[in-house]
C-alpha cells in the first residue's frame, strides 16, 4: 500500500497577484467604471457612482492631509457600518495612514487600550448608535489617551470641516503622497482578542488585504454586474476586505443594508437593491432564514455569497442554497492575521463538499496541517493544527514582536490554533480549536479576558469561562464560579449586572454555574474539554451539540 499524502497543499492561479496600493487599485476601477454604481447606504438612502466615490474619498484624504496626518500615522475609525467608514478606509490608504479598526461594541476600557496601544493620533467616531453614546465615551477616555490629538465625529461639524478642507486643498498633494507609498507598507491594524486578556493588533499591508479581497471575489466570479449586500461589520475583515476591497477591485457595488446587523433590513436591501451576493456569519443567515416574513422577501436575484467566521452548520448552508437561491454560495475559512481567507469552497464544487468543508487552499497560498507536538505534517485524513503561508500572512502584531514570533515561525508559517483535517483531494474540514477561544455569533472571545475581569468581583474566589454549544450563536459563554468562603452564591443576573457597561455585550456570560472546584488533570490543569462536556448535560444542550459543521 502506498503511503498517504502529507497534509500540504498550495495553489497557483492563472491570475497574478496585484502589485499596487489600494489607492492605485481604486483609481484604476474609477477610470474603467466611473459611471457605475459603487455604493448604496440604505439607512440614509444615499448612493454613489465610482466617480462620486472617488471625489468623496479624495476629499477625506486631502482633509486628513490638511489636518497634518502623514504617512504611517494611525487614524482610528469607531463606527457602525456607514458610507463614511468606507471613505475613511480608502482615504487613509491613499495617504499611507494606518487605519485602526475599533469594534463598535467596545466600551471605554477597551477603547482606551486600542487608542494607546496603536498610538492613534486621530479618531473618526460615530456620535451615537442604538443607545451607545460614542461621543460621551470618547470624552471620558481622552484624559487617558495623551497621543490622541483630534477627534472627528461623523455627521457633525468636525466632519463637515474635514471634508470642506479637503475640497479646498490642491489635488496634486495627494498624487505626490501616493507616489511615495509601497504596497508592502502597513495600512491597517485590526485588533483581535488576545490570549493574555489584551487585544493584539494584527498589522496588514496593502498587498495583504487588497489581494485577499480581490481573490475572494475572483472565486465568487464577481463582475461589474455584481451587487453585494454586507450586513457584516466593516471593523472586521469580512466587511472591509472581503466586502469592500472585494467589490471595488472588481467594479462591483457595495450595499450597506443597515448600520448594524438586522435580519429584516438585510432581506429588504437584497430585494430592493437586487443584490446578487450576500455575506454573513452563520448566526446572520440563521436569523434571516427564521425571520417571520422571510417568505415574503424576493431574494431571487441572489447568485452567490459567503458564509464564514465560525463553524458553518451543514443544514444552514443547504437552506441558504435552497431557500435563498444562493446556488453558488461558498464557505470561507481564515483569520484576521491572514488577511483573512486561507481556504474557500469553489462554486463548481459538488454540494456535499460545498456544505461540509471549508474548501481548498486559496490561489497563491499554501496550507499545511501539522502535529502540534512535532511540527511535522500529518497524513491526509488526520487532524492537526492548520498553518498557512503566503502573501496573506500579516506583517505582525503591532509593537508586539514577541507575540508575532509565537504565531509566525521562522519559515513564514502562521500557526492558526485551529484544528483541521485535509482529505485526499485537498478539501479541509475544521474539526476544533487548540486555542482557548470562543466564537459567539462571529465575535471572538478569549475566556482569559473574561476570567481576569470576573476575578475583580469581591465575592469570587476563582473562575473559569468556557464556550458551550448554541444553535443560534454557535457558542455561548458559561462562567464556572467558585465563591469566597461564606459568600452567597451569585446568580447569573448578578454576574451579568457586574459586567454591564464594563465589557462589550457579547463578552457577558449567558450562563453562570457555581461550583466548589473545577475538573482538573493530575498536573493541576483545568480540564475545559471536560467542563464543556458536563455543561451540555447540565444545561440540556444536546441538540446544539449535535449540529454538524463544515
Ligand atoms: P477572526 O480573526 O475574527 O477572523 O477569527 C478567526 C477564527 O474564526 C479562526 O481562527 C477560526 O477559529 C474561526 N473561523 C473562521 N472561519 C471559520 C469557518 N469557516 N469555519 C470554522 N471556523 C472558522
Amino acid at each position: 500500500m502506498s503511503k498517504p499524502l502529507p497534509s500540504y497543499s498550495s495553489s497557483t492561479a492563472d491570475v497574478p497577484l496585484l502589485g499596487e496600493t489600494i489607492g492605485a487599485n481604486l483609481e484604476r476601477t474609477v477610470a474603467r467604471y466611473g459611471d457605475r454604481e459603487a455604493l448604496v447606504d440604505c439607512a440614509t438612502s444615499r448612493r454613489w457612482t465610482y466617480n462620486e466615490l472617488d471625489i468623496a474619498v479624495d476629499q477625506v484624504a486631502l482633509g486628513l492631509l490638511a489636518m497634518g496626518v502623514t504617512k504611517g500615522d494611525r487614524v482610528g475609525i469607531w463606527s457602525p457600518n456607514c458610507a463614511e467608514w468606507m471613505f475613511v478606509q480608502y482615504a487613509t490608504a491613499k495617504i499611507g495612514a494606518v487605519l485602526v479598526n475599533v469594534n463598535p461594541a467596545y466600551r471605554a476600557h477597551e477603547l482606551t487600550f486600542v487608542v494607546n496601544q496603536s498610538g492613534m493620533r486621530v479618531l473618526v467616531s460615530a456620535v451615537e448608535h442604538k443607545g451607545s453614546d460614542y461621543r460621551a465615551m470618547v470624552e471620558s477616555v481622552r484624559g487617558d489617551c495623551p497621543a490622541l490629538e483630534q477627534v472627528v465625529h461623523i455627521g457633525e461639524q468636525s466632519w463637515a470641516d474635514l471634508v470642506e478642507a479637503g475640497g479646498r486643498a490642491d489635488h496634486h498633494r495627494l498624487d505626490e503622497v501616493m507616489a511615495t507609498l509601497s504596497f508592502d507598507d502597513p495600512i491597517n491594524i485590526q485588533y483581535t482578542s488576545g490570549t493574555t486578556g489584551f487585544p493584539k493588533g494584527a498589522t496588514l499591508s496593502h498587498h495583504n488585504i487588497l489581494n485577499n479581497g480581490y481573490f475572494v471575489t475572483e472565486v465568487l466570479g464577481f463582475t461589474v454586474e455584481d451587487r453585494v449586500c454586507l450586513p457584516v461589520p466593516f471593523y472586521h475583515c469580512f466587511g472591509m476586505v472581503m466586502g469592500n476591497l472585494g467589490a471595488t477591485s472588481h467594479g462591483a457595488c457595495v450595499v450597506i443594508p443597515s448600520p448594524s446587523f438586522d435580519p429584516g433590513l438585510t432581506l429588504k436591501a437584497v430585494q430592493e437593491e437586487r443584490c446578487t451576493a450576500l455575506y454573513g456569519v452563520p448566526t446572520m443567515f440563521i436569523a434571516e432564514l427564521s425571520h417571520p416574513d422571510f417568505a415574503a422577501f424576493d431574494t431571487s436575484t441572489l447568485r452567490t455569497g459567503i458564509m464564514a467566521g465560525s463553524p458553518c452548520p451543514v443544514e444552514v448552508m443547504k437552506r441558504v442554497v435552497d431557500e435563498m437561491h444562493m446556488a453558488e454560495v461558498t464557505i470561507a475559512y481564515g483569520m484576521t492575521e491572514t488577511s483573512p481567507v486561507s481556504t474557500m469552497t469553489r462554486r463548481e464544487d459538488d454540494l456535499d463538499r460545498r456544505t461540509s468543508t471549508v474548501g481548498t487552499v486559496m490561489p497563491h497560498v499554501e496550507v499545511k496541517i501539522v502535529d502540534p507536538a512535532t511540527g511535522l505534517e500529518v497524513p491526509r485524513g488526520t487532524a492537526g493544527e492548520l498553518c498557512t503561508r503566503g502573501y496573506s500572512v500579516m506583517l505582525g502584531y503591532w509593537d508586539e514582536p514577541a507575540k508575532t514570533a509565537e504565531s509566525i515561525d521562522a519559515a513564514g508559517w502562521m500557526h492558526t490554533g485551529d484544528l483541521a483535517v485535509m482529505d485526499a483531494a485537498g478539501y479541509v474540514n475544521i474539526s476544533g480549536r487548540i486555542k482557548d477561544m470562543v466564537i459567539r455569533g462571529g465575535e471572538n472571545i478569549y475566556p482569559r479576558e473574561i476570567e481576569e475581569f470576573l476575578y475583580s468581583h469581591p465575592d469570587i474566589a476563582d473562575v473559569q469561562v468556557v464556550g458551550v454549544p448554541d444553535v443560534r450563536y454557535g457558542e455561548e459563554l458559561m462562567a464556572w464560579v467558585v465563591m469566597k468562603a461564606g459568600r452567597e452564591a451569585l446568580t447569573a443576573e448578578a454576574v451579568r449586572a457586574f459586567c454591564a457597561d464594563q465589557l462589550a455585550h457579547y463578552k457577558v456570560p449567558r450562563y453562570v454555574h457555581v461550583v466548589d472546584g473545577f475538573p482538573m488533570t493530575v498536573t493541576g490543569k483545568v480540564r475545559k474539554v471536560e467542563m464543556r462536556a458536563q455543561a451540555v448535560e447540565i444545561l440540556g444542550l444536546q441538540d446544539a451539540a449535535a449540529v454538524r459543521h463544515a
